[in-house]
């Protein structure tokens, strides 16, 4: 049995309901399962509310991923058991979440000033409920239009942090993040560090109380993993790993249960659901 500790609902940019990944995570025959929509718990609160979490058959473990503010690297954390009805964590995802409509506002105008014809509209009918909305869903809309082949595309020419469209979302700082998830019960755990791009960086936030190292991820080589395995050991961290699976036709993974990590890993992070 295996796996996967990272992947997206439709309530932040992933394709399916939470109902649906579940179902698809039993069928691709995961033991452990982690839900880690971007700033968002609502994928878990809707399984709660109806009465699919605990669930039968597969282990859920509640999560969440945030993106912390630094000034030119992209860095995520990910918190794992988190209490999703803590006041402090949904507040202040409240907050972030506010921030990220805001910059959806600014990045449609200044594709508009790019002369790229997209509307508010044609974004949110890809983002359908999602309260979380994201790049992603812009890219979506701008490949729907025909102005791109694929999403990568469009993010490297317009999209990226330091292309044309980028603009930012106020961001936590990573401390803030780190002690938001311990207040509210969780682990916290440094996401793809390959994708920082910087392991000078990735180390000095190994050191901030950070628990744990996503160094299982399919973007990273052998030797990435190998080299993040020996710095979650040098700073007695925990081993985690996760496809972040998105669902979207055109991205890698597509299916659950191709990119999986052993159940122990899981398992040392899972507890028994006081409800
Ligand atoms: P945001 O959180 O709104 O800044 O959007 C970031 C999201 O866009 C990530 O979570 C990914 O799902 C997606 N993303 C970021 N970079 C790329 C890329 N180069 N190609 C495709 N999707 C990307
Ligand atoms: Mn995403
Ligand atoms: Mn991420
Ligand atoms: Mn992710």
């Amino acid at each position: 049995m295996s796996s996967d500790l990272h992947m997206h609902t439709r309530c932040s940019d992933g394709l399916l309901n939470p109902e649906e990944l579940v179902e698809a995570a039993k069928a691709a025959g995961l033991n452990y399962i982690a839900i880690t929509d971007h700033d968002t718990v609502n994928g878990i609160c809707q399984l709660y509310e109806a009465g699919l979490y605990p669930a039968k058959g597969i282990k859920i473990i509640p999560g969440i991923e945030f993106s912390a503010h630094h000034e030119t690297q992209e860095i995520h954390i990910l918190g794992y058991n988190i209490d999703i009805y803590d006041k402090n964590l949904t507040d202040r995802l409240n907050d972030v979440v506010e921030g990220r409509w805001d910059r959806f506002s600014n990045m449609v105008k200044r594709l508009q000033e790019l002369e790229y014809d997209i509307s508010e509209t044609d974004v949110l009918e890809i983002a359908g409920d999602s309260t979380s909305i994201s790049r992603s869903h812009i890219a979506q809309a701008l490949v729907k239009k025909g102005y791109f082949p694929t999403v990568k595309d469009c993010f490297d020419e317009v999209l990226e942090k330091g292309r044309p469209a980028y603009v930012s979302h106020f961001l936590l700082e990573p401390e803030e993040i780190i002690d938001l998830i311990k207040q509210s019960g969780g682990i916290p755990v440094l996401a793809h560090p390959k994708l920082i791009k910087d392991d000078t960086l990735v180390e000095q936030l190994l050191k901030q109380g950070i628990e744990g190292v996503e160094a299982y991820y399919p973007k990273h080589s052998p030797e990435d993993t190998e080299r993040y395995v020996a710095m979650a050991n040098k700073y007695n961290l925990m081993i985690t790993g996760g496809s972040d699976f998105h669902g979207i036709p055109g991205r890698l993974p597509k299916s659950l249960g191709e990119f999986v990590i052993d159940d122990s890993f899981a398992a040392e992070i899972y507890r028994e659901p006081a409800i």
